[in-house]
């Protein structure tokens, strides 16, 4: 690992050696990785990485903001999520006849909902910047599943019943 330093901090970068004619840097996830001719010798290389510190510098902050930004949820946005559950798990527990044991808001990664044998179900917390119609479609989902621990048929004629449209909020979903 080679570094340059801006601004007071160091910002570390990898040199790759490939069979291009130009120099370019690359700026993926905050990780900068600097393209090399293969006949061009590492100190020109170095010296161009140091001409452009201030670019690097900034692009480096840029992506670190971004990250920020994505995993960052407001109170405000929590508050309104709570209310979008707790409404629309009281409603399907009329419609469906059945009841969660316990309904929590959670960090989870790779599903934006959970429902456990024991009736406990889990809404993942990122779901804080969606659109109301896709919280309630999680719920929804979820709370299919106390009465069917299943992907069946079934269990999606359920859904459909109580949220004709409910494939436009599942593939909004999926796209993130
Ligand atoms: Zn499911």
């Amino acid at each position: 690992m080679y570094e340059i330093e801006y601004n007071g901090e160091k910002i570390p970068y990898q040199i790759i050696n490939s069979k291009i004619k130009n120099m370019y840097i690359h700026i993926k996830d905050g990780n900068v990785i600097v393209k090399v001719p293969n006949k061009l010798k590492e100190k020109y290389a170095i010296d161009f990485v140091n001409q452009k510190a201030k670019w690097i510098y900034k692009k480096v902050k840029e992506a670190e903001n971004q990250k920020r930004e994505k995993v960052t949820i407001e109170p405000q946005d929590i508050h309104r999520l709570e209310t979008i559950v707790s409404q629309s798990v009281y409603e399907y527990s009329n419609k469906l006849g059945v009841n969660p044991n316990k309904v929590k808001l959670k960090d989870i990664k790779y599903a934006w909902g959970s429902c456990s044998s024991k009736k406990n179900i889990s809404i993942n917390l990122q779901l804080a910047k969606k659109d109301e119609m896709e919280i309630r479609y999680v719920v929804l989902h979820e709370m299919c599943h106390l009465k069917y621990m299943n992907h069946s048929e079934s269990f999606w004629n359920l859904v459909e019943k109580y949220m004709p449209n409910y494939k436009i909020y599942r593939k909004r979903l999926k796209q993130g």
